[in-house]
């Protein structure tokens, strides 16, 4: 197979207050029909004009990503959203502006401008109005901009632009470095065209939040990343994702003492198989697992679950660049964003999980 490769160019702006001037030129690469990656407050994500096919079908052929699972369209507008979607409920406009700019999409009949291509020949389309200075002043210098996250199908998404360069150097124009994203998983995904509506993918956006402002919100087994299912609701959940190259066997308990037990008794027979094996744990655990003589990734705290999610990714990276064998991961409460992180870990994993059996 023929490999090309083509000149990549990194910007580094501020990512409260971009330099405008830089914005323009990665806005310009966007409306010529390139590639861009950008910092959201979820994730990085690979960008290209909603409405040029080539573009984005560029953007398949670099992730290597399957051509009938479709990106979300990013937007800075309300008057956007009227572009790319139609059949709006009357009353969606006043919810999504309680949750926009924010981490949440929302799946809906999509317009006659999104291309067979754009939407990979659904009738729907899912559209984000993205919570950072950076993004929203590239989607308003240029056009809706289409993005999936900007790393390679399956690997973990990317945190940091260190990711992306890692992923993609060589292979699109453009990469925009506004440092670490902030939450650090991806957008809570709902179905609104499902009465009530169907939560597809939990993220930062969290149930307890969406019920607030939606009402009742159906939360199907496939959206907790518990294993194969029969029937994938949303194509994305057909694919394998997030996964280091290394095995990984997440463990869940109920109780943080029983957590540590199963853990350490897992890591330990691995050890005794001849593997060498990195722990995944959090601040207050990490301390028992060295003292054991494990190497560990500390993921964050479990007092607050954002530090989780938000070096999660970067974590699972790590484990590769390591010089062990496989990864044992502590699970972590389905609570607010740790039901984000429960399916990500679950996917990751390959669904290898252990529970305790207490
Ligand atoms: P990513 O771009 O990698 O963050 O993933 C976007 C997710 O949104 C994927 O899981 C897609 O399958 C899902 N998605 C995008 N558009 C639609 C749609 N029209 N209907 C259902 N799921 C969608
Ligand atoms: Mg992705």
């Amino acid at each position: 197979m023929l490999m090309y490769c083509i000149m990549t160019r990194l910007i580094k702006v501020d990512a409260v207050n971009p330099d405008m001037a830089l914005i323009r030129i990665a806005a310009d690469v966007i409306l010529k029909g390139g590639l861009v990656a950008f910092p959201t407050e979820t994730v990085y994500g690979l960008g290209a004009s909603t409405y040029n096919d080539d573009a984005i079908r560029r953007i398949y052929a670099v992730k290597n990503r399957p051509m009938d699972n479709p990106s979300i369209v990013h937007i800075s507008s309300f008057n956007q959203l009227y572009e790319v979607a139609e059949d709006i409920p009357s009353e969606l406009e006043e919810r999504l502006k309680v949750a926009w700019p924010g981490p949440l999409t929302v799946i809906l009949r999509k317009s006659s401008r999104i291309s067979e291509v754009a939407s990979c020949g659904l009738s729907t389309v899912a559209v984000r109005m993205p919570a950072h200075p950076v993004a929203l002043a590239l989607i308003r210098e240029s056009t809706p901009i289409s993005a999936p996250s900007a790393n390679i199908s399956g690997k973990p998404s990317p945190t940091r632009a260190e990711h992306v360069i890692k992923d993609l150097w060589g292979k699109i124009d453009l990469i925009i470095d506004g440092g670490e994203t902030f939450f650090g998983v991806e957008s809570t995904i709902i179905d609104y065209t499902k009465k009530p509506p169907v939560l597809y993918r939990p993220g930062p956006f969290t149930v307890e939040e969406l019920r607030r402002i939606f009402g009742e919100i159906k939360v199907p087994e496939q959206a907790l990343g518990l294993g194969q299912f029969k029937e994938a609701l949303a194509p994305g959940m057909k694919y394998r994702h997030y996964a280091p190259d290394k095995p990984l066997i997440v463990t869940e308990c109920s109780s943080l003492d029983g957590l540590v037990k199963l853990t350490l008794d897992l890591a330990s027979d691995e050890v005794k198989r001849g593997k060498r094996v990195v722990v995944l744990c959090s601040s207050e655990t990490c301390s028992t697992y060295v003292k054991a003589g494990f190497k560990v990734i500390e993921a964050g705290s479990r007092g607050n679950l954002y530090t989780v999610a938000k070096n999660l990714f970067h974590s699972l990276r790590l484990i590769d660049s390591m010089d062990v064998d496989l990864a044992v991961a502590e699970g972590y409460p389905e609570v607010g964003i740790g039901l984000a992180i429960m399916n990500r870990l679950r996917k990751a994993s390959g669904y290898s999980m252990v529970k305790c059996t207490t």
